[in-house]
């Protein structure tokens, strides 16, 4: 049978932004009535009732569990909220999740908290936001934005009634009538009971009096809990459970198939193979290799070699060209890594790492560095790699720049207007961006273009032009319409 999967959420954040606050919100506000009698424990996840929909919330961030899996490349999490404090906006480690949630393509919902402050400023967060092309939907985009108060309680209910929106509109489901699996969250000796685990179903069921097995563990069901200590029988996906008692401590964030004690052994086995092909499936060398281009590239960790990988793939497939990683590896830049590229004229990646003095100097010395491409953020390494390779700086500085001189009509996603050309050119089709007073304002796409009356396929330096713009931005006289 399948079934409507409870969404697992995660509450990513920089430091102090809140994720805490409103995860112990949330657990207090929606936990009420079931806890009555009931004792919570802290499992590493927990699970609230909303309107009849269950919503399983990983409750400690930056969990050493989902940090283990993160490295794999693997992610349990259906959907996550990024909390961003509204006071004070994006910061480091807000940039780096974002970059993680595009690469990994987790529905995310924006939670913009600490709404109750007075310097809470949510325009300015917003434009920030949208400078990194993260465009809430309220501005076009397809990012849900919603203002929190972890500390009131203010738009608590809106952030769950678009995390159930968007398991529909991901259309989330899961088969249950099978042999479960899923991940151990924590692991811990309990004086009286023995070694637990908490853990959380993926898919299919686990039972009392099944075999819970992991590469390094395993036991047979006996104690068998949810999360407010009471006494399960079965568990179905997306339920955080504790489980014992085991022979041995199991490891954070490895993996449980649920079967009979006869395949402990082969499952276990079979357990410890698919992890390290997760670690080397990203990892080769082909010394050899014949391309247009040649890449090394050095990252922080496996998910984002995983997500580079995939990045190049995509590069090469979109520009029709022959590329090879010669080397993916973890860690910052080497000395062999620069001969390597040397030698072999190759590209040398490094993504979120800090690569010593001397490297970057000796990455001058060897004249590599226009070859070199050095960031924290995936896109940008992307959009450098792709302008390198087909020189679209020159392009970039003839950017078309439209100024509105007349707006005839506005329906809330068309936008009918007359301008003239200030420099470069723009096309049909194009995405644009609008500006006003300097400032970034809104996005669009240019769905008709017409000279004189005519249709054309692209505009000039000084004419003059009427443009269909499909935004849901107001546009006003004087602002500038962009090309991106
Ligand atoms: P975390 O590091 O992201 O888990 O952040 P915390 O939840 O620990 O919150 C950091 C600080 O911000 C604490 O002092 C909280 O009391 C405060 N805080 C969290 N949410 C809110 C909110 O909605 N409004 C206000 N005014 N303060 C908040």
């Amino acid at each position: 049978m399948i079934i409507k999967k409870p969404p697992i959420v995660s509450i990513l954040g920089h430091i102090d932004h809140g994720k805490t606050t409103l995860l112990d919100y949330i657990r207090k506000s929606k936990l009420a009535l079931k806890e009555a009698g009931g004792i919570t424990q802290r499992i590493g996840a927990y699970e609230i009732d909303y309107k009849g929909e269950k919503i399983t919330f990983i409750d400690t961030p930056g969990h050493q569990a989902f940090y283990t899996l993160r490295e794999r490349g693997i992610n349990i999490s259906d959907v996550s909220i990024l909390v961003i404090a509204a006071d004070e906006g994006v910061k480091d480690q807000t940039l780096e999740i974002i970059n993680y949630l595009k690469i990994s393509k987790i529905p995310f919902i924006i939670a913009l908290n600490k709404i109750d402050k007075k310097e809470a400023d949510p325009s300015r967060v917003i434009s920030q936001l949208i400078e990194l092309e993260v465009i809430p939907e309220r501005w076009g985009g397809d990012i849900p934005l919603i203002e929190v108060s972890a500390y009131t309680g203010q738009g608590v209910d809106d952030l769950l009634e678009t995390i159930i929106i968007l398991r529909d509109i991901y259309d989330l489901k899961v088969e249950i009538n099978k042999k479960g699996k899923g991940y151990i969250v924590e692991s811990f000796k309990d004086p009286k009971r023995g070694f637990l685990a908490s853990a959380i179903v993926i898919e299919g069921e686990v039972k009392y009096g099944d075999f819970l097995i992991t590469k390094s563990a395993f036991c047979k069901i006996k104690i068998f809990e949810d999360d407010i200590g009471e006494k399960l029988e079965k568990a179905y996906p997306s339920k955080p459970i504790l489980v014992g008692n085991f022979n041995n401590l199991p490891l954070v964030g490895e993996s449980f198939e649920i079967s009979n004690d006869k395949d402990i052994s082969k499952i276990q086995q079979s357990l410890k193979e698919q992890e390290n092909n997760q670690i080397k499936k990203i990892i080769f060398l082909d010394e050899k290799a014949r391309a247009d281009y040649l890449l090394i590239i050095k990252a922080d960790n496996i998910g984002s070699l995983e997500a580079l990988n995939l990045v190049f793939k995509k590069i090469s497939e979109d520009n029709n060209l022959n590329l090879k990683i010669l080397k993916a590896d973890i860690g910052p830049v080497t000395f062999e890594d620069l001969k390597l590229a040397k030698d072999l004229n190759a590209f040398l990646i490094s993504f979120n790492l800090k690569n010593s003095k001397q490297i970057l100097e000796e990455i001058k010395n060897l004249n590599l560095h226009k070859k070199f491409f050095d960031s924290r953020i995936i896109y940008q390494i992307e959009q450098d790699f792709v302008n390198f390779i087909s020189k679209k700086e020159e392009i970039e500085s003839l950017k078309g720049e439209l100024e509105v001189l007349a707006v005839f009509n506005q329906t809330k996603s068309k936008k009918t207007i007359g301008g003239r050309m200030l420099k470069g050119k723009l096309s049909l089709n194009q995405k644009i961006t609008i500006l006003r007073n300097k400032e970034l304002v809104g996005y669009g796409k240019i769905i008709s273009l017409e000279k004189n009356k005519n249709p054309v396929k692209e505009i000039n330096e000084k004419e003059l032009s009427g443009l269909i713009i499909e935004t849901n931005t107001e546009i006003k006289e004087a602002d500038i319409i962009k090309g991106v």
